[in-house]
């Protein structure tokens, strides 16, 4: 088949195992990341997965970044918006950077880089958008007040992207995973870690794997009836 699959912060985590997993479906893949060279390179070497060094909150880099990816691999088939960062504070202390850093990588990013992708979907008449948001994006978490806000607001984005796409065999949906093993939860105190992991039915933290078999299912061409939903992937943590 071998349909192109690109993944933005394919090179750590979570985007990462979604990079192998659809290579393994079959997909030709190519991963984007924001600047650790070091990171990036190792996945490339484990990988074979060619990765696009961008910033997906600045518009005009991802537009060029496509460029890039479709030049070297080809027209994007399938993208999944998985780069994402947190800036953790409490509303009353959260600065306005905080604030706009979370905002443009978490949220922006998606407005970003559907650009040419979204087009070229278009006229070819198939596409799938996989959109990482977060258990966060579904439930209020304190200290997390920009995270939830770019999270919840992608799930609002997904929805009414599965709306325009229908009728163009582009689906859209949203993944809301719980907590995942992942250097993104390494600034997370201990205390607060076995807090998390108490609310957890299933009793552990999820596996990056996880989340990437989410993401080949409904990437396939089989899912063409999904679009518009959130698929919830959290041990049992929010039942949504
Ligand atoms: P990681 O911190 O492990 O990896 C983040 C990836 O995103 C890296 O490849 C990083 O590139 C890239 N990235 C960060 N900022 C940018 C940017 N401005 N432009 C381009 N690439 C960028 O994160 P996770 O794997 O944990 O998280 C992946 C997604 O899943 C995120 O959207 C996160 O919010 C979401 N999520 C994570 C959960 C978790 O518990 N881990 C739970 C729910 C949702 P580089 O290496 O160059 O920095």
């Amino acid at each position: 088949m071998g349909r192109v699959a690109l993944v933005t912060g394919g090179t750590r985590g979570i985007g990462e195992a979604c990079c192998k997993a659809l290579k393994k479906a079959g997909y030709k893949v190519a991963a984007s990341y924001a600047g650790n060279d070091d990171a990036a390179n190792a996945s490339r070497k484990e990988t074979g997965i060619p990765v696009f060094k961008w910033d997906v909150g600045d518009y005009q880099a991802c537009e060029q970044g496509v460029i890039a990816v479709e030049n070297e691999v080809g027209p994007v088939e399938v993208l999944v918006n998985n780069a994402g960062i947190s800036r953790d504070a409490m509303l009353q202390k959260m600065s306005s950077e905080q604030w706009e850093q979370v905002m443009r990588t978490d949220l922006d990013s998606v407005f970003n880089m559907r650009a040419r992708v979204i087009n070229g979907m278009r006229e070819r008449g198939f596409g799938r958008i996989v959109n990482i948001s977060s258990i966060n994006g579904q439930q209020g978490m304190l200290g997390l007040s920009n995270y939830c806000a770019a999270k919840a607001g992608m799930i609002g984005f997904t929805r009414a992207v599965a709306l325009e796409g229908a009728r163009k065999g582009i689906t859209a949906n949203a993944i809301a995973p719980g907590y995942v093993a992942t250097e993104l939860l390494s600034g997370v105190s201990e205390k607060v870690m076995e807090h998390i992991v108490g609310q957890i039915p299933v009793g552990r933290l999820g596996e990056a794997d996880e989340v990437a078999r989410c993401v080949v299912f409904l990437a396939a061409d089989e899912s063409a009836w999904i679009t518009g939903s959130t698929l919830t992937i959290n041990g049992g943590q929010l039942m949504d």
